[in-house]
Parts: structure tokens; C-alpha cells; sequence
């Protein structure tokens, strides 16, 4: 059995749903059985979570715009999907009967003024409830038995809203009771990703980008064969190929190996995936849902020992600094403990962060979309300090990271001089730094307007300009 994951740029239009319909029916003819893990549409995630933000501060406009939005994009699709078909009522009238009640759910915390993490929960599923009963009806449409579930059912969690742990155990029991039984009768479960529930049945979610700790789970829980986590690149690579399009995949890799790739960002993989599979040495694979003939990149439990060992630089842009300080020597490590455990709260990512006693300030690095609601959490935290304001929060927009994770025995003096010295040579203009205790692995903030030019330079420098196979 293989459990295949598509995530949201997988499945971000009508063709793309298509296409991946095409991968799992071509899969499903050789696989002893298969099911399916599936994110929400690309960005429909961001924007459930902005149309909650928006209710709670009372911008009406703004969270009924986001819902017709989402609206006509899913109609749209199912439209261009299932056109001809009897299904097309169905689902379509599933999208909306959703998206009415998002819109309820919307009111109600306009109504209350405040979103807990609760009901960001609730909201935060609604797109990955829509995306699986398209993709299943598509399925089902071509002549495969496909059946939608939602996880919710499934992955049992604790109340831990936003980064909800999984309760193995009864995840375990729930998924051998009510997905293995279908799998064996040849129908394919098309399961939702990121989202669980409690014992109790409310609503959670694993964290941002989730859909693969799914995959992992649902693999773990079933006994799969392998996990194949379906993305938009050629699996895990020596820099982004968007970036370098000399890029090279690396074709193999430990869990240990991909676990730390992933811990930096590394957007093809949460880096939460890898434990539920460890344990009972699944392998995974991460592949281009836009490039289904390439092999990709295997994470097993004993790599081969022949195989080439290279370094990777994993840059990320699109994101803001948010630097908090005080002017005088008030700023003390209890102020930063504060900072993270109000944005872990609100389950804001925090991507990077670096504290810096002599300054007395605290730099941390969030996404873009998360950035405003994030000076507004800070801001609140610490108005009430003292008389006069002890604090000021800075922000500095329109920055990027790029991390240079290195392997053991790649090269004798170490990843960290190479990329230190790289990014001197370069001229790039570094507004913060950490480094990894292990001395194998270097984050830089930066200037995002600096950051391909530097990806290319550092890629160049480091000796991966290689040839590909
Ligand atoms: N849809 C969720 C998110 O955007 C989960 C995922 O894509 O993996 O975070
Ligand atoms: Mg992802």
C-alpha cells in the first residue's frame, strides 16, 4: 500500500486536480492499494486564516470578499471538472453549503470580537474538506471508487490548538477500523491533510504546512509500503531549482539527514514528517507532481553507501524581521520567552530568531502575511511594561533566509567558514545570524532583493554545480 500526499500547489486549479488524478490512477493500477492525503488548494489556507483575523477586528468587507473568493475558485474548478458530470451538482452544492457556513462561523466571531485558537481551527480546515471531495469526485468521475474522509475522524489529537500533537494509539486503531477496510475493498480514501480532532470531535490542526505530518501518520497507522509526498520540484534539492536551475537532486537521504533539511525550512517537507515513519522504517519519497517520471528523492533508514553526499542551501523569501529591544538595559531573556510564547499562542511560525544580549534586542522572523498581526500580539504583550515604554518593536520588511545545512565528513574544515566567507566575497548585506550547535548548518537573514543573486553565488562557491546524474 502507498500513501501518496499532494499538496496545495498539486492541486491549485482545475488542471492541476486533473493531473493529479492522472498520477494516482496511474499508481493505483500497480500499487496494492492506495489512498491519498490532500492540502487545501494553494493559499486557501492563508486566506481562512486572514478572513478570521479580519471578523475578529470587525472588517466585515474584508472577510466576506475572502469568501466569495474562495467561492468561485473552488466552483470554478469543480465547473471545469466535473462539467459533464452527475457529480457536478453534488459537489458543487457541497462548496457551497461549506462556504455558507464559513461564512456563519466568520459572523460569529465578528460578533464575539475574538478568535481563539479554537475556532481559528475550525476555520482553518474548511480548505482541505474542500479540495478531498473534489479530488474524489474527479476520481470517481473517471471510473475509480474514490471516497472523500475528512481526518477529523481519523487523527486523534490532543487540544493543543494550532500545532495539535497526534494521539498514536487511537489514530492507529481509527484508521485500521475505517480506512484499511476500504483500501481492501480496491476503493481509494482520499483523506484531508493538516487537520485532526480531539477525542471529543473538536476540530484541530497539526501546524502550518501540515498536510505532510498527515501523510506520515497515516502511513505509520496503515503499515504502508512507502509514503510518496507529491510537490512541485524534483524532491529535495542542492538550492531551489527556481532559483538555481542547476540545481541537483539529492536522490537519497537518512531521516536523520532529511529531518534537519526539513527542521530549515526545506518547503518540501514539514519537518515533523519523519517521526511517525522512523519507528517502523517506512521509507518516503518526495516527488514533482509536474515532473512525475523524475525519481526524485528517497529517505530511508539505511542509505546506501555509495552515494554522493552534498550540502544544501534552503532559502526562503517572501518574510519580515521583527525586531524587539529596549533602549536601556531592561531587556532581560524573560522578555523573549513572553515574545515566542504569545506568537506560539496565536500559532504564528516563527522561522528564525536571534537574541542578542549586548544590543538588548531580540530578532525574530516571521512570514510576510503573519507580520501585522504579529506587531499588533507584541505591541500588546509589552504596552503595559511600565510607565514609559521600556520596549519599541521595529519591523523591517521584505527579507529573506537562506540556511547552508552541511553533512558530516562533506569537507574537512566545515560548512560554516565556506558560506561565512561566500557571502563576504559577495558583498551580502547580513542583518542576522544563527548557527546550529552541531557546526554543520549556518541561517543569514538578509535582504530579499539580495537573496537569489547570493543562492546562485553560494551554490557556485560551495563546489554543487556538479553534473546531474
Ligand atoms: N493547507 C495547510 C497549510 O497551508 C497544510 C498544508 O498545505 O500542508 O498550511
Ligand atoms: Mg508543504
Amino acid at each position: 500500500m502507498i500513501v501518496h500526499k499532494f499538496g496545495g500547489t498539486s492541486v491549485g486549479d482545475a488542471r492541476r486536480f486533473a493531473n493529479v488524478a492522472d498520477i494516482v490512477i496511474e499508481n493505483h493500477q500497480q500499487a496494492n492499494g492506495t489512498v491519498v492525503v490532500v492540502s487545501a488548494m494553494s493559499g486557501v489556507t492563508n486566506q481562512l486564516i486572514a478572513g478570521a483575523r479580519a471578523a475578529a477586528e470587525g472588517r466585515d468587507t474584508v472577510y466576506r470578499e475572502i469568501k466569495a473568493g474562495l467561492l468561485a475558485r473552488h466552483l470554478e474548478a469543480v465547473e471545469a471538472l466535473l462539467n459533464h458530470s452527475p457529480e457536478r451538482l453534488d459537489v458543487g452544492g457541497l462548496v457551497e453549503d461549506r462556504l455558507h457556513e464559513l461564512e456563519r462561523l466568520y459572523r460569529s466571531i465578528a460578533v464575539l470580537g475574538e478568535l481563539t485558537a479554537r475556532g481559528r481551527d475550525v476555520v482553518a480546515s474548511f480548505g482541505e474538506q474542500l479540495s478531498v471531495n473534489i479530488l474524489a469526485a474527479v476520481l470517481r468521475e473517471r471510473g475509480v471508487r474514490a471516497q472523500a474522509v475528512s481526518a477529523t475522524e481519523l487523527l486523534v489529537t490532543d487540544d493543543n490548538f494550532g500545532t495539535a500533537a497526534p494521539l498514536m494509539d487511537q489514530t492507529r486503531a481509527r484508521l485500521q477500523q475505517r480506512v484499511r477496510p476500504l483500501v481492501e475493498r480496491g476503493v481509494i480514501p482520499v483523506i484531508t491533510g493538516y487537520i485532526g480532532a480531539t477525542e471529543q470531535g473538536v476540530t484541530t490542526t497539526l501546524g502550518r504546512g501540515g498536510s505532510d505530518f498527515s501523510a506520515a501518520l497515516v502511513g505509520a497507522g496503515l503499515d504502508a509500503d512507502a509514503v510518496w509526498i507529491w510537490s512541485d520540484v524534483d524532491g529535495i534539492l542542492t538550492a531551489d531549482p527556481n532559483v538555481v536551475p542547476q540545481a541537483r537532486t539529492l536522490a537519497e537521504l537518512s531521516y536523520v539527514e532529511a529531518a534537519n533539511l526539513a527542521y530549515f525550512g526545506a518547503d518540501v517537507l514539514h519537518p515533523k514528517t519523519i517521526r511517525p515513519v522512523v519507528a517502523s522504517g517506512i521509507p518516503l519519497r518526495i516527488l514533482n507532481s509536474f515532473n512525475p517520471t523524475h525519481p526524485g528523492t528517497w529517505i530511508v533508514e539505511t542509505t546506501n553507501p555509495g552515494r554522493e553526499l552534498l550540502p544544501a542551501i534552503i532559502s526562503t523569501a517572501g518574510l519580515s524581521l521583527i525586531a524587539i529591544g529596549s533602549q536601556d538595559d531592561s531587556w532581560t531573556l524573560d522578555m523573549a520567552t513572553r515574545a515566542l510564547q504569545r506568537l506560539s499562542e496565536a500559532a504564528v511560525d516563527v522561522l528564525m530568531f536571534s537574541q542578542s544580549f549586548s544590543e538588548h534586542s531580540l530578532n525574530l522572523v516571521v512570514r510576510e502575511q503573519d507580520q501585522a498581526h504579529c506587531s499588533k500580539i507584541l505591541g500588546r504583550e509589552f504596552e503595559n511594561d511600565g510607565p514609559s515604554p521600556t520596549c519599541n518593536l521595529g519591523t523591517k520588511e521584505q527579507v529573506a533566509t537562506i540556511s547552508v545545512v552541511g553533512v558530516p565528513g562533506w569537507n574537512d574544515t566545515g560548512i560554516i567558514p565556506h558560506a561565512f566567507a561566500a557571502l563576504g566575497k559577495h558583498g551580502t548585506r547580513v542583518i542576522a545570524v544563527t548557527q546550529a550547535a552541531t557546526e554543520h548548518s549556518v541561517s543569514f537573514c538578509i535582504p530579499e532583493e539580495q537573496m537569489a543573486d547570493t543562492v546562485r553565488y553560494l551554490h557556485r562557491e560551495l563546489g554543487l554545480e556538479g553534473q546531474d546524474e
